[in-house]
């Protein structure tokens, strides 16, 4: 590197990263050189490019809500806000809705939910077991008494298109984009020394952490901060199933299994029970997963997939945040100029395009200007407040 010198230096260059580094080189009332960090430019095992790439509203908390009615407003211009030249990205984005289902037993949490859900101006609506046969009716609706849908404003899309998207973007604007892997971080003055695998020193005036679960909580121990964020395997089976079945959503049962659309067929996972769910440090599939507790669950609630065609699978990082759930976000108290956003637990993806524009506009003006992104800052970890969000999926 020429200029060991960068205003902003970001450490990870997946999603959040270049989310962030897009927005920031965006502002007009910056110039500052960013430079982003990036052990791994083939992206191949970050949580970034192995997730199931869907947006929802219907979450628990507040900041949750408002966060993906930002990232779904977002996802529909994308071709707008991330326009390179003439190339105009395009995202596959299909609003299918998320379909919340209810036993008896939780159906009141599923009628708080959906209160908060619609009071913060998310479009889902509630239906009955009558009303959810007649709109899904391949559904087995035995042990449920009710159910939302996202109407609109909720589904899935090419997530690894997106990180990429928010990459050439941000390399059209002049970040710097280095392939190496920050080894070591030092405050330095007001700032940050950065040493990286290369050998190579770098400093900078802000540092952003946004190297995913485990590079993050690595660098934050470094900057004398531990936080309670591992990395959680979670599984993806894909399965093709010969009969059609019309007005498909993202599907969640109340045993938290989910099955969506995905090309001709479908894909779906679960979180294995707590007790087998340790840290991941391989990426080996569970098959025994599907085998004995996913497809037993799908083909109850759909019997259609009673006969399906199971097809490849594959296994991503979740970044889990173990205090509350929901992701740690901004700037650091006692640690100045470092910035950090980390522990998403599942749903990252969703919410890079409001936590990247609250970050950047951290950095330049000090405070959060389009949405109060504050619910998730670390203070609520020492101050033992956490942020619980229900629906986790
Ligand atoms: C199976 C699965 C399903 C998911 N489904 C969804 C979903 O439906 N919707 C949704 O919104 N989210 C979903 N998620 C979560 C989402 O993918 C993540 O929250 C999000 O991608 C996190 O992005 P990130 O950029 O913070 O981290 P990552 O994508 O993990 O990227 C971190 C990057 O930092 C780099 N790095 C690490 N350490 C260093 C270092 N020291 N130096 C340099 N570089 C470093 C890594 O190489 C990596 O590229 C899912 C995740 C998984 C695994």
């Amino acid at each position: 590197m020429s200029n060991p010198t960068a205003d902003v230096v970001i450490i990870g260059g997946a999603v959040m990263g270049s989310s962030t580094a897009c927005q920031l080189a965006q502002r007009p009332d910056f110039t500052g050189r960013i430079v982003v960090i990036e052990a791994d430019p083939t992206y191949q095992t970050c949580a970034s490019a192995r997730s199931a790439a869907s947006i929802r509203q219907q979450f628990s908390s507040p900041i949750n809500i408002d966060i993906s009615l930002f990232g779904i407003e977002y996802l529909r211009q994308i071709g707008t806000h991330l326009q390179t030249g003439q190339d105009r990205p395009a995202i596959d984005l299909h609003e299918g809705g998320y379909l919340f289902l209810a036993t008896p037993d939780k159906e009141a949490i599923l009628r708080e939910n959906h209160v908060l859900q619609e009071t913060h101006g998310a479009n889902i609506g509630l239906f009955d077991q009558q009303e959810l046969k007649s709109r899904f009716p391949w559904l087995n609706m035995q042990d449920l008494s009710a159910g939302c849908h996202g109407l609109t404003g909720e589904g899935w899309f090419d997530g690894y298109g997106l990180m990429q998207a928010f990459r050439k973007k941000a390399r059209s604007l002049g970040v710097e984009y280095v392939s190496a892997e920050a080894t070591r971080i030092a405050p330095s003055g007001s700032g940050w020394d950065i040493t990286l695998s290369t050998g190579e020193t770098l400093s900078a005036g802000i540092l952003v952490n946004t190297a995913g679960a485990k590079g993050g909580a690595e660098l934050c121990r470094q900057a004398g901060l531990d936080v309670p964020v591992r990395s959680k395997k979670r599984c993806v089976f894909t399965f093709e199933c010969r009969e059609k079945l019309t007005g498909f959503p993202l599907l969640i049962d109340p045993t938290g299994t989910y099955v969506r659309p995905e090309g001709n067929g479908y894909i779906c996972g679960s979180a294995p029970p707590e007790d087998q769910d340790p840290d991941c440090d391989d990426f080996d599939v569970d098959h025994t997963l599907f085998e004995n507790h996913i497809w037993p669950v799908l083909a109850n609630r759909v019997p259609a997939f009673e006969t399906i065609k199971p097809g490849p699978a594959w296994a991503g990082s979740y970044d889990m945040n173990l205090f509350d759930h929901n992701a740690f976000v901004g700037a650091v108290p006692g640690i100045g100029n470092f910035l950090l956003a980390l522990g998403f637990s599942g749903h990252g993806l969703q919410q890079s395009p409001a936590v990247g524009r609250g970050l950047a506009e951290l950095i330049v003006t000090g405070r959060y200007e389009t949405l109060d992104l504050s619910p998730l800052g670390i203070e609520r970890l020492a101050a033992n407040t956490p942020l619980i969000e229900k629906n986790v999926v």
